[in-house]
């Protein structure tokens, strides 16, 4: 499932290719996705200019030259990808926006958990819910630890709630906790401050080596080319389970924690 690692690198890749471009013609050949795909979509891109690629979450925003946003999520398996005009439309092609210089975007999602809407900001009420982006200022020691004294959970599932921290997943959780040393299953009103400013430092640092790698290709996932990114061969805890942990020896055990496996290294992570 792309999370932010990944769909950043789409973001940077997609803002490199197509910005400056207009939309010629929309074709959609599947309206079955995780919402049904608008009847408006095709006629309100069409003739549209794509004049930013920005990120909120795990969301793509477009910006057109009419004021509206073209949101895109990725779901569980979809991809973006700027193609060229002839080439062989694979099964799962859900969508193919065809730009003014004959090069296409093609949205692939064989789950079709992805989702695709056009409106403005203010409408797109997917936005309205999400919390504070784990890489801007906002995302602090202060802040998290305040915001895990109020709360009676798991710090792993305080990091997943996207009403809280908007874009972090199964995966890079895992990995951050690792980095931080602190275990998936502690209680929130038990995190300390100093681990709380472990948490963040780990969240900047693990999601930067991620972004750098062109993030984690698990099943589906591809960047804005159709390649796979690297930073699954990097993984430290994630899917480790019964192997050795690179730092100390011990080895990564696994456990449920709110239905979704956390991997852990019972010496490094108190
Ligand atoms: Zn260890």
């Amino acid at each position: 499932m792309p999370e932010l690692p990944e769909v950043e690198t789409v973001r940077r890749g997609l803002r490199a290719a197509i910005v400056g471009r207009r939309v010629a013609a929309v074709t959609v050949r599947e309206r079955r996705l995780r919402r049904p795909l608008a009847r408006s979509f095709a006629p309100t891109l069409v003739g549209r200019r794509i004049d930013d690629v920005r990120r909120r979450a795990k969301y793509l925003l477009l910006d057109l030259d009419d004021g509206r946003v073209w949101l895109v999520h990725l779901g569980m398996s979809g991809t973006l990808a700027v193609v060229a005009a002839g080439a062989p439309i694979r099964p799962h092609t859900h969508v193919i926006v065809t730009l003014d210089d004959g090069r296409t975007l093609r949205f692939h999602d064989p789950r079709r958990f992805g989702l695709m809407r056009v409106g403005s900001l203010a409408a797109l009420d997917e936005l309205g819910r999400l919390g504070v982006e784990p890489l801007e200022r906002a995302f602090t020691a202060a802040f998290l630890h305040g915001v895990a004294r109020r709360q009676r959970r798991s710090v792993k599932s305080l990091l997943m709630d996207q009403r809280i921290v908007a874009g972090l997943g199964n995966i890079y959780v895992n990995e951050i906790l690792f980095a931080a040393g602190v275990r998936p299953g502690r209680r929130t009103s038990r995190l300390s401050r100093p681990e709380a400013a472990r948490i963040v430092a780990a969240t900047a640092e693990v999601l930067g080596e991620a972004i750098a790698a062109r993030g984690s290709s698990i099943a589906d996932y591809r960047d804005e080319r159709g390649e796979p990114g690297a930073f699954q061969d990097r993984f430290r805890v994630y899917e480790r389970e019964g192997r050795a942990c690179g730092r100390c020896g011990a080895v990564i055990r696994r456990r449920v924690i709110v239905g979704r496996s956390s991997f852990y290294c019972p010496r490094c992570q108190r």
